[in-house]
């Protein structure tokens, strides 16, 4: 079992390399679900989100939590380990807020409605039909998945309309970890 310090999990803002890290599939008992999960959610409902991928927490693993419920109880609860999209339908047009980019929010057009399948948390298979907010929320997080994140999907338009933005959260992140020239050009070519 990997080791993994579960009390110091918190958000990884961007541009942190985490984000744009290859994932692995879950493999049964490699990683503490029972300590995972919960803390993923505790983590989630701390920053007000409606979903959380592995990935936003430094951790390169196929998996993500979320829950799309205004009252945010426990069965809204949903987790997804080595998820896949099956099948996509229409299209939504809507603003899209990620908490590893805090503050900003882009218009992004999505499938409306999809078809899911994944294990749940007892590794348990089970497919799912989505739609409006909960189908946004799982191809916002699959997209997390696979190390894309909403500034990837905007057109160079809405780009600039963000870039100062963007530009003081690399400022910032990489005075705090006092990145090389060369690391931050590693970081940026995942793009921007
Ligand atoms: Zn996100």
């Amino acid at each position: 079992m990997q080791v993994i310090e579960y009390d110091k999990l918190d958000i990884v803002k961007y541009p942190a390399i985490s984000l744009r890290k290859k994932t692995k599939a879950v493999k049964k008992d490699e990683v503490d679900l029972a300590i995972l999960i919960p803390k993923m959610f505790e983590i989630m409902y701390k920053y007000e989100g409606v979903g959380l991928a592995a990935t936003q927490i430094g951790l390169n693993y196929r998996i993500f939590v979320m829950n799309v419920e205004q009252d945010k109880n426990k069965k809204g609860e949903k987790v997804f380990i080595n998820p896949q999209i099956l099948e996509r339908e229409g299209f939504q047009d809507g603003n899209e807020g990620c908490l590893s980019i805090p503050g900003i929010y882009v218009s992004i057009k999505r499938a409306l409605k999809i078809t899911a399948k994944a294990l749940d948390e007892n590794f348990q298979e089970f497919e799912v039909e989505a739609e409006g907010l909960a189908a946004r929320a799982i191809q916002h997080e699959m997209d997390h998945l696979n190390n894309i994140l909403i500034i990837d999907r905007i057109t160079p338009a809405q780009k600039i309309k963000i870039s100062l933005e963007l530009k003081k959260m690399e400022d910032e992140y990489f005075e705090k970890i006092g990145a090389s020239e060369g690391y931050k050009k590693t970081v940026l070519k995942h793009g921007r």
